[in-house]
């Protein structure tokens, strides 16, 4: 019999984790990553496991596998993309646990044991053996690299989608669905639908023309895994603007080029960075003030990083501006910019005259693109995971999937039916 718990990132976004259970022994982990807040949560530690898989490089899914490779040396499987920029994403989380004074459970020697014997390669289409199952990846959508785990077991087929999105941007073509018996499925946007991507773009496009064409300056901040590579390909489509590019986006920009089978359109991306101002040097930020339309920095939720600095010269003038282009956490200080028009600088809370505002950008699917998704693939049980609010969701789907299960965190609960 098989058995699943999570032991993070169930009913809430942010540490994920999923144990596997064959008669009782735990055979795998899927995905095992920290709440990104500050300081950042952990999930239930894990028991002793000779594989885990991780879907993507986001901290919330890839976040801890240092602290597994140094504890129990598994085999640690996920696409190049994944372990490439996860590393680096490690590496920054102990940067920033450091400047920020919180402890982090692993250190940058933790991160070479993992680079150096748990990271095992998977591309899509491949798959592992696993004594009776086997595990199949395959593409998510979300972002370069990201997969589905599908678990193919004497007992029936179940598909773990990580993060999904099933529409195509510009870096990544939209998730497909495949056949299975049990599907655990993230519910971030969970009774929430996204606008019409194009309109998103054409509205973002519009605001940065309005405030370009009266000698303003937009800050986009951007997150450095993914978006800010949207951002940067969306820009240079239009053309005509002086664009900057600045923060740790710039290494994970090289990583995809160097995998170009993971992007939908690795030459336009290869054009994007061509065109774009890289900003290598600090004169390089005052350069990008003074002449640039648009400057693309990190973090996207502006909680360090590049863009902060540059929002401290740009906030006071009303002919420039702010523009978001991912979802701000509760908590963060872009949250907190576009609730009260201030920003926290320092320590000091200052009002931001600037124009603010926050364009849809995700990389999730919405609720309806959930529902359609399910549907297609039509299976016996669905289990909502990764999700703040996944009642509207589990409603929704009981009229279409009679079995329908929101687990709680240290549940253990039968995989099939
Ligand atoms: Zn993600
Ligand atoms: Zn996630």
């Amino acid at each position: 019999m098989y058995e699943i718990m999570f032991l993070g990132g169930a009913k809430e976004v942010g540490r994920v984790g999923m144990l596997m259970f064959k008669e009782g022994s735990p055979i795998a982990l899927f995905d095992y990553g920290m709440k990104p807040s500050n300081p950042p949560e952990y999930p239930i530690e894990s028991p002793p496991v000779n594989s885990v898989f991780i879907t993507h490089a986001h901290l919330d899914h890839s976040g801890l596998a240092p602290w597994l490779a140094a504890r129990y040396a598994p085999s640690i499987y996920a696409t190049p993309v994944t372990h490439e920029v996860g590393e680096l994403l490690h590496r920054d989380a102990i940067k920033v646990a450091s400047i920020e004074g919180y402890p982090i459970p692993y250190s940058n020697e933790e991160v070479d044991i993992y680079r150096s014997i748990s990271m095992a390669y998977l591309n899509f289409g491949e798959d592992v053996e696993l004594g009776e199952e086997r595990v199949e990846v395959i593409p998510a959508g979300h972002i370069p690299g990201a997969s589905m785990f599908r678990i193919i077991t004497e007992h029936g087929i179940a598909l773990f989608t990580g993060d999904l999105n099933t529409n195509d941007t510009h870096l990544v073509e939209g998730a497909k669905s495949s056949s299975a018996d049990v599907v655990i499925i993230e519910g971030t946007y969970s009774g929430r639908e996204h606008p019409d991507r194009r309109e998103v773009e054409k509205m973002f496009l519009d605001a940065i023309e309005e405030r370009v064409s009266k000698g303003g300056t937009v800050l986009v901040p951007a997150f450095a895994v993914g978006r800010s590579q949207e951002v940067l390909m969306i820009l240079t489509k239009r053309g005509g603007y002086d664009v900057w590019y600045d923060g740790m986006g710039k290494q994970v920009s090289e990583i995809y080029l160097s995998h170009p089978s993971y992007l939908r359109d690795s030459k336009a991306l290869r054009k994007a960075l061509k065109e774009v101002n890289i900003v290598q040097l600090s004169s390089h930020r005052n350069k990008a003030l003074k002449d640039g339309n648009v400057i693309v920095a990190t973090s996207g939720m502006l909680e360090g990083g590049p863009a902060l600095y540059y929002i401290s010269k740009l906030k006071d003038d009303p002919k420039n501006a702010v523009y978001f282009t991912g979802y701000q956490v509760e908590g963060t200080n872009g949250r907190y910019l576009l609730d009260t028009g201030h920003i926290n600088l320092q320590g000091v809370s200052m009002p931001v005259v600037a124009d603010v505002k926050f364009f849809d950008f995700s990389a999730h699917a919405g609720h309806s693109e959930l529902i359609d998704f399910i549907k297609k693939v039509n299976p016996e049980r669905v289990i909502i995971f990764h999700s703040d609010n996944p009642e509207p969701l589990a409603d929704d789907l009981r009229d279409i999937v009679s079995d329908v299960i929101v687990p709680d965190i240290t549940l253990r609960i039968p995989l099939f039916p």
